[in-house]
């Protein structure tokens, strides 16, 4: 029945096969022979399989923890070096027909104040997401034919990349909306989005139904079979996620890996990027209502096996996570992080009085953007606010060869560089700007080709004279 081929949800998310998996991995946990070699094999760089990288997660001896902690660092450094791409989310609407159980924009929720912004509203968020230094969203929208159609989504893509403010611009929407047609996926594709964003929530098909009783989003095939659908209609950066918390980890570590092996087998590339969110409390939601909350150390396995097990895939961590938990698993392989977000409609021009409050969830990392941004630098990131590879045409499989040929260094690093330079001379404070002056004069010597360090010279002096949007 197991057919990761298949384009049936039931067939390439195989609830026996993850049982089976599950079961392996217990048996095989205190078999260190077998762990050794997985880890051996995860060295090549080439990815884990489904099974062999549930071993892992299920083995508690700790110099192997360790060790695999020791990889993903490694591996992060290696494919993406020490560049952290920032971002933001925009919420354009919490209208939601949905009854999703652990979510506050759920139909059933009566009191909590419903919100869509119009374009001039849109407009205003997206002047302060730039006046913040912002260059990159991911657009968040409840599902609700009638309030949030399609035409409404595209219209605000168009809205937000017209918006020209003094120097600032956003340069790539990734587009966090509900599971859609082929149809609706190609209309996204030509409005020029970056990345298509869906979490799955939980890969159990029967917790999925319960935790998503009412609404399309019942459907659990047509969920999970949606990123088929958007690389069908033309869209090759896919975003996957898991809602930690929901179901039990390890079934849906086994889930995610198995659609990232999915979209492999018959798309000929994996997932652009995996996000793992974990719940929040939100306005009628109680995170402790759910069984299958897991530990900051949990966490922290999970991103460093998620980094070892798909190694050309980005990982994003948002806000949801504290600046604490953020620092420890910066460094296990993520590769993007938002800054600064709010996650109520409107919130980013106007603050919301309490009561009145329409966010999805609490953010636990509520630094200014300039601060996260001061922070990573301390650590010796560099915070890049590059979109050159989609406007590039570097997407899908393209982006991935970038990535093996170790091209990264010559390309990403300097557009990093660049538009470090570009934050620092239009948005950041004196202490940050001074900080990152210096870290780009380091950094600069690490680019290995002599013909792009010279050019990426050239243009960091240009951006100093006041020109901008320079990209490799
Ligand atoms: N409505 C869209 C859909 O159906 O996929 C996506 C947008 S929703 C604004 C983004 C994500 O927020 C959801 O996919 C869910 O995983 C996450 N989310 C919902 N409630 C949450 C909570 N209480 N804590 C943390 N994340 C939550």
């Amino acid at each position: 029945m197991y057919n990761p081929k298949s384009l049936k949800a039931e067939e390439f998310i195989c609830h026996e096969e993850i049982l089976e998996t599950l079961d392996y991995a217990e048996k095989n946990k205190n078999n260190l022979e077998l762990v050794d070699s997985i880890i051996e094999k995860a060295k090549l760089r080439k990815g884990l399989s489904h099974r062999e990288a549930s071993v892992l997660l299920a083995c508690e001896d700790e110099e192997r923890t360790n060790q695999l902690f020791d990889l993903a660092q490694q591996i992060k450094k290696d494919f993406y070096g020490n560049r952290i791409v920032m971002f933001a989310p925009l919420y354009l609407s919490n209208y939601c027909v949905n009854g999703c159980v652990y979510c506050p924009y759920h139909h059933q929720n009566k009191h909590i104040p419903r919100k869509k912004l119009s374009q001039d509203e849109i407009r205003r968020e997206v002047i302060a997401l730039q006046d913040m230094g912002h260059k990159r969203l991911a657009i968040e929208a409840g599902e609700d034919p009638v309030n949030n159609p399609i035409e409404y989504i595209l219209e605000s893509i168009k809205t937000i990349y017209d918006i020209k403010h003094k120097n600032g611009a956003i340069r790539r929407v990734n587009v966090n909306i509900a599971a859609t047609t082929v149809e609706n996926y190609r209309k996204l594709k030509e409005a020029g989005i970056g990345t298509y964003i869906l979490f799955q929530e939980t890969y159990h098909k029967e917790s999925y139904e319960k935790l998503h009783p009412t609404g399309p989003k019942h459907n659990y095939a047509y969920h999970t079979e949606a990123m088929d659908r958007a690389m069908e209609g033309g869209i090759d950066d896919v975003g996957l996620g898991v809602l930690f918390g929901l179901e039990l980890y390890k079934y849906e570590f086994a889930g995610l890996l198995m659609h990232a092996e999915h979209l492999e087998a018959v798309h000929g590339v994996g997932p652009h990027t995996i996000s793992v969110p974990r719940i929040k409390r939100a306005d009628d939601i109680d995170p402790t209502q759910f069984d299958n909350g897991i530990s900051d150390e949990i966490f922290a396995k999970l991103c460093a096996l998620i980094r070892v097990c798909v190694p050309y895939t980005g990982m994003i961590i948002s806000t949801r996570e504290s600046k604490e938990v953020r620092e420890k698993v910066i460094r296990l392989g993520v590769s993007q992080i938002s800054g600064a977000s709010k996650t109520s409609v409107g919130g980013y021009s106007e603050e919301e009085p309490e009561e009145e409050s329409s966010e999805q969830f609490d953010v636990s990392d509520k630094r200014t953007l300039d601060e996260v941004v001061r922070w990573l630098m301390g650590f010796g990131y560099i915070p890049s606010f590059c979109t050159a590879c989609y406007r590039e045409g570097r997407t899908g499989d393209r982006f991935m060869a970038l990535c093996k040929n170790g091209q990264i260094q010559n390309c990403c690093h300097p557009n990093a560089l660049m538009t470090l330079k570009e934050y620092l001379m239009d948005y950041a404070s004196d202490e940050t700007k001074k900080i990152g002056i210096e870290l780009i004069k380091k950094e600069i010597e690490n680019i290995p080709n002599p013909k792009v360090k010279e050019i990426a010279l050239n243009n960091l002096e240009q951006i100093e004279n006041g020109k901008r949007d320079f990209r490799f």
